[in-house]
């Protein structure tokens, strides 16, 4: 059977949800109270309909019990947000992934049943901090409060070098998952592959452990 997904709020966040998911042509319920924002999507979605998530009655007829998984992307309502996130725990909604707007925020939704938390504005704003400190980062990505994976272009200090002789996991405790090279992707290299220069490392770490390498071994800007 077809999964069936749901999008509640169609901001930019959940908008961009809702496009991306038909685009890929999967089944899309999209909700919002604003009409305006639900006639923009009446040709995107599978259905869009006006609703307000928090009317517990109108989630049920709409069906939301069969929803496999839902995006709650209410923005600036929190009480709206963590009401709607009650509500469709106490439905079984398979998954729920909610949009945070602040970390108390994300705190209660933890703790109230969300599946998966997200926080775009900071996530993102964090990625576009790492890359601006280095021009050499080209994606960073937090895995826990400690830990991350990052993208690294190899600079001067990289190339030509092989694994061993940087020794990276002793010398700085981290590891290199893989190597991409153009379309090419090395997973799990071996400890004599070569660096060349412009190669992208997928490098997991700690915070700490990555910070060190990257002072030591990637170009920082100007
Ligand atoms: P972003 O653009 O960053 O995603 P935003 O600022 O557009 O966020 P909001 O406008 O606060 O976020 O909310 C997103 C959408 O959620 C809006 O279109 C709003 O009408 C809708 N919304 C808010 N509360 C409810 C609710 N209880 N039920 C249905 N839709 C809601």
């Amino acid at each position: 059977m077809k999964k069936l997904y749901a999008v509640i709020g169609l901001g930019r966040f959940g908008g961009s949800i809702c496009k991306e998911l038909s685009k890929e042509g999967k089944e899309v319920l999209a909700i919002d109270m604003d009409e305006d924002k639900v006639n923009e999507y009446k040709e995107i979605a599978t259905h869009a309909v006006i609703a307000d998530s928090t009317d517990e009655l109108a989630l049920k007829e709409l069906g939301f019990r069969n929803i496999d998984h839902v995006i709650v992307a209410i923005g600036d309502n929190i009480h709206a947000s963590i009401l709607t996130t009650l509500i469709l725990g106490e439905f079984g909604v398979r998954k729920i992934t909610v949009k945070a707007q602040n970390n108390y925020h994300e705190k209660i939704l933890e703790k109230i049943g969300a599946d998966e938390v997200v926080h775009p504005e900071r996530d993102m704003g964090r990625r576009i901090a790492h890359s601006i400190i280095s021009s050499n980062v080209l994606d960073y990505l937090e895995l826990s409060d400690e830990y991350s994976v990052v993208e690294i272009k190899a600079g001067e200090k990289l190339s030509d070098k092989t694994l061993i002789e940087l020794d990276i996991r002793k010398k700085f405790g981290c590891n290199v998952v893989a190597i991409k090279r153009g379309k090419d992707i090395n997973v799990s290299p071996m400890p004599n592959e070569q660096i060349i220069m412009n190669d992208i490392l997928i490098i997991i770490g700690s915070d700490k452990d990555i910070s060190r390498f990257q002072k030591a071994l990637v170009n920082e800007e100007d």
